[in-house]
């Protein structure tokens, strides 16, 4: 089982927290989609036999493509790779691009599951965060989409300077209010190089805070608890059988194809990323050449990623694995590390398998890198 992730590295406008890899210039957009179709093909046989259970389109902004193209683009992924029945194919999609005739269009495509950028339904947050949406549309869309797909996730910022509890459980409800079976949320993060960054510097921006983001943090997990969510990895919450296939395969350490600029792939031993740059992507596919790097995985990284998406997750860190895959030094650093967590409440042992207790769930980032083990 394998999955192939598409990026589409263009945007309408820049979000001021973003530091994902995108132009906000159309200029290559009908050069890119063809060598995104190259590079598929120039790719094919990187999966052997497997067949690709997931197809996502992430970004950038994948709406932003016109629906022949996304055409084109799942039909090269048929014609060059075994796709298994019923695959998940997502698309990102931002609302201002989901017009009514949009949806209709998508949903007579083979998109099966749309992952929409919602952020927030408040007007002044998504004018904070410089998002292209305005709120009436992130309703409406929703409203729309509801009637021709079963299979939606919103994503939610929480944390967000001035927003009050109160105001972060309205925006839950509304969420709640179109009966979406997923919803991953993120706390906003001040990454370094963004507009977000200058304009805290500035002092034209209040800077999130810690404590804000934790009590939103434990408001989502209750409220989403309480109506039907499973919290199956720290920042995304689905109804049974609406876990994202495609983002439960990474986490599981299956293998995946990464096309397009900034895109990374794994094939179970080793990491490959292409090159974040739009040009230079063109000029090597153009080239007939993959413009990636990779890098073997030690096996120190392989254990430091199994513990981290592990205790992000409700799979946890199986003992045993840790045992058999990576031996008695990786078992017995992991026992003395994790003892205290374990004593203070905040990880737990469950059918020999090492987990985050409700206690430990916003601090998982933290103990996680913790129990990483550098030096071997
Ligand atoms: S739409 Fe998404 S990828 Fe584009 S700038 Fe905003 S957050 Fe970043």
């Amino acid at each position: 089982m394998s999955g192939i992730y598409i990026h589409i590295p263009f945007c309408k406008q820049a979000c001021h927290y973003c530091d994902f890899h995108f132009s906000t210039s159309m200029k290559n957009k009908e050069a890119m989609v063809l060598a995104l179709a190259k590079e598929i093909g120039m790719r094919k046989n990187e999966f052997g036999n497997e067949f690709v259970e997931t197809i996502y389109f992430g970004g950038g902004t994948p709406s932003i493509l016109p629906i022949d193209d996304i055409q084109l683009l799942i039909d090269m992924v048929y014609e060059n790779f075994d796709v298994a029945d019923n695959p998940e194919i997502t698309l990102e999609a931002n609302p201002d691009d989901l017009s009514d005739e949009r949806i209709r269009e998508l949903a007579n495509s083979p998109i099966n599951r749309l992952s929409i950028g919602i952020q927030s339904f408040f007007e002044e947050d998504l004018k904070m965060m410089n998002r292209a949406h305005n709120s009436r549309e992130a309703k409406h869309c929703l409203e729309e989409a509801r009637k021709y797909f079963d299979n939606i996730s919103i994503d939610l910022i929480y944390g967000i300077p001035g927003m009050s509890n109160e105001k972060w459980k309205q925006n839950i409800a509304t969420a709640l209010s179109f009966g979406v079976p997923h919803i991953s949320s993120y706390a906003l993060t001040v990454e370094p190089k963004t507009a977000l960054k200058k304009l805290i510097e500035t002092g034209k921006i209040a800077a999130p805070k810690d404590e804000t983001a934790q009590e939103h943090f434990v408001i989502l997990t209750e409220m989403l608890a309480k109506n039907g969510f499973v919290h199956y990895e720290l920042s995304n919450f689905g109804k049974q059988n609406y876990f994202s296939r495609n983002n439960t395969a990474y986490w599981l350490g299956k293998k995946y194809l990464g096309i397009g600029p900034s895109a990374h792939s794994y094939d179970g031993v080793s990491r490959s990323w292409n090159v974040a740059n739009n040009s230079l992507y063109l000029k090597s596919i153009g080239e007939d050449k993959i413009p990636n790097e990779t890098e073997v995985l030690s096996v120190n990284d392989r254990y430091n990623e199994y513990v981290m998406t592990g205790l992000r997750t409700i799979w946890g860190v199986s003992l045993a694995k840790v045992q058999d895959d990576f031996g008695g030094i990786f078992s017995n650093h992991l026992a003395a590390e994790s003892a205290k967590y374990i004593r203070e409440g905040f990880l737990k042992i469950e059918h020999n398998t090492l987990k985050i207790t409700h206690k430990g769930k916003f601090l998982t980032d933290g103990i996680a890198s913790d129990l990483f083990l550098v030096n071997l």
